[in-house]
């Protein structure tokens, strides 16, 4: 396919509700979203990075500057035939993933254009629904985040995450708990504790959790394998999973027992497809976890699988993500991605925007 626009913005989006994390709180999104137009198509794509380089190295600001004078040029002077393609394309620029994804995953949008196919079914997916579940934030008191609970109960969502950090942890899991000993609960620490933690981590054990996401470092898989050893509780590695061969590494070392895989933490839908088929041969089930995404992150990664958070005020596609009163989210059968993007109000929420050609980069 021929590129014949790269077209990059940035939006700036408001939470409904702020999300902490043991990183700090999130109260606006910055999004950067590509436009990809080939031969009469258009395919988007959407960088997960946070405002911060806190879960990633990677910011909205580098991944902005990596996709216009590296990613982009390398992109608009190529002709991928897939999606599967853009890995090569950009193999000279090192780690920056997230950017990666971004223009890899509208290749793949407009790949599934092109052939007429949901992108559910040119992954190779198998699924009519998904199963959602939500990531829940730390929150000030314990009973507002009861509060919380219920309400996302009520909405439908089957699995309950609860972010957590020390101070934030076993007395939420016993209050939790005793209210609702039936939900599928599970928490998420995001690096938050060390070795030294892993007598107060054992009790974490005691509360039935479906897994603790990342205890410990963000680029660790040994020590996470001491831990799991004394843990009954799965430990689900998250930030340390960069690609197929840290899954294959973390699994060999037994360092997990999930993995969550993350679009744009592995750097676009070839490697997601990598990671998953090399847990499901080794039989490590797999979940695709949110980072706060607009429309087109979400409408990815329901392709891929699954949907975690739904905090977004307003959002940019059309049809709503709907979550039945089931928890469940249909998935779409029309060409590509599935939901139109609301042009219009991409425009209007746009802070900046810069168009990559070709020409301007061959020189
Ligand atoms: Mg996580």
């Amino acid at each position: 396919m021929k590129i014949d626009a790269i077209i990059l913005r940035e939006l700036h989006l408001p939470l409904v509700r702020p999300f902490e994390t043991s990183f700090g709180v999130t109260r606006n999104r910055r999004i950067v979203l590509a436009e990809v137009r080939s031969e009469g198509l258009t395919g988007w794509g959407e960088c997960t990075a946070g405002e911060h380089p806190y879960f990633s190295p990677e910011s909205t600001e580098s991944a902005w500057q990596v996709i216009v004078h590296e990613l982009g040029p390398l992109l608009a002077a190529s002709t991928p035939e897939h999606g599967g393609d853009c890995p090569k394309i950009f193999r000279l620029v090192r780690g920056n993933r997230m950017a990666k994804a971004t223009l890899e995953n509208a290749i793949w949008d407009i790949e599934a254009q092109r052939e007429g196919i949901s992108l559910s079914r040119l992954l190779g997916g198998v699924r009519d629904t998904i199963a959602c579940g939500v990531s829940l934030g730390i929150h000030a008191t314990i009973p507002e985040l009861m509060e919380t609970v219920e309400r996302e109960l009520a909405a439908g969502y089957q699995r309950i995450k609860l972010k957590c950090k020390p101070g934030w942890d076993i007395e939420v899991f016993e209050k939790v708990r005793s209210r609702w000993p039936g939900i599928m609960l599970s928490c998420d620490a995001n690096s938050a504790y060390k070795l030294r933690d892993a007598d107060h981590l054992v009790e974490f054990d005691a509360f039935d959790l479906l897994m603790i996401e990342q205890p410990l470092w963000h680029d660790d898989f040994y020590y996470h394998s001491m831990l799991q050893k004394r843990l009954e509780t799965p430990i689900c590695l998250d930030e340390s999973i960069r690609n197929r061969r840290d899954a294959l590494a973390a699994i060999e070392m037994e360092s997990c027992k999930i993995i969550n895989i993350k679009l744009g933490r592995v750097g676009g839908f070839s490697e997601a497809i990598a990671v998953h088929n090399a847990a499901q041969e080794r039989a490590i089930p797999v979940w695709c976890g949110g980072m706060l995404e607009a429309g087109i992150g979400r409408a990815h990664n329901i392709a891929l699988s699954t949907l975690e958070n739904f905090t977004l005020h307003e959002d940019i596609v059309e049809p709503e993500i709907a979550v039945s009163s089931a928890g469940e989210i249909a998935i779409p059968d029309t060409p590509g991605r599935g939901y139109e993007v609301k042009t219009e109000l991409v425009e209007r929420l746009t802070v900046r925007k810069e168009e990559i050609r070709a020409l301007e980069l061959v020189g």
